[in-house]
């Protein structure tokens, strides 16, 4: 008995030390998204703002992500779905940010659009989203985050009726969820306030939380035109984050790989 104990005990002891030894290789470098939020097609274009960060990544190398408001692909302006479409070739994740990114009146109060609001708007919002993307795009969206990061039960009840969507980025509640979850950490963000890229407070972030597995960093590209420096410090981050051997992926592909 006393030998098979130790028999028992010299095993998990070269089993942790075999495993430890090889876990600071695997899991050193935390994967990085870049949670990109609100495109829409404005005045027919796609924003400035937009262009010069999808163009930057592309230059290096890097995917990202594009929160779509999909409220937006209800024109006959072909050239902005063109747009669409050649992101998501290249490789960036084209996410469900919502229908309206609005603020509906119900009951006399202005509410987030899947806060507070009724179980069959937030399923109409949704689904029309997902009808629209596939008629428009031919995509089939896999990855939700609400506008504004607001949600609530039945956001939770509404989305359970879209299997298509397995991601949900940004989760708030507590309310019981089939989806894969990518939370947020608050101290780590590309915006400190929001619409305001700020690396030095990146990087404490970072270093705090750089053992997570992965950092879900979110930013609004149309927000760093009119001040040249949001650009530039968005720029530093991203740069800073490749020197340091993260692996930038997207939600769904993230997701696909759990379990692998
Ligand atoms: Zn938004």
């Amino acid at each position: 008995m006393l030998r098979s104990i130790s028999f028992l005990t010299s095993f998990v002891f070269l089993t942790t030390c075999a495993t430890s030894h090889k876990l600071p290789e695997a899991t050193s470098k935390p994967a990085v998204i870049l949670k990109l939020d609100d495109l829409w097609n404005e005045d027919g274009l796609v924003h400035p703002g937009w262009i010069q960060v999808m163009d930057f990544l592309n230059q290096e190398d890097i995917v990202g992500t594009i929160g779509l408001v999909a409220n937006s692909l209800e024109t006959t302006d072909t050239a902005y779905f063109a747009w669409i479409n050649a992101r998501q070739k290249e490789g960036h994740e084209i996410w469900h940010h919502g229908w309206c990114h609005c603020k509906p009146v119900f009951a006399d109060v202005a509410q987030p659009e899947f806060r507070g609001t009724p179980a069959t708007y937030q399923l109409d919002n949704l689904a029309k989203a997902q009808h629209l993307a596939q008629e428009k795009l031919g995509l089939t969206l896999h990855t939700f985050g609400a506008p504004y990061n607001s949600t609530d039960a039945t956001t939770a009840t509404a989305l359970a009726q879209l299997p298509d969507i397995k991601v949900w980025l940004y989760k708030e509640t507590a309310a019981p969820t089939d989806k894969f979850l990518l939370p947020r950490i608050s101290a780590v963000n590309i915006e400190y306030p929001v619409h305001q890229p700020d690396f030095a407070q990146f990087k404490a972030g970072y270093d705090q939380f750089k053992s997570e597995p992965v950092l879900v960093i979110q930013g609004h590209p149309r927000s760093w035109v009119a001040d040249a420096s949001r650009f530039q410090e968005f720029q530093k981050i991203v740069l800073f984050l490749k020197a340091a051997g993260v692996v930038f992926t997207t939600p769904y592909a993230y997701y696909q790989r759990q379990g692998e």
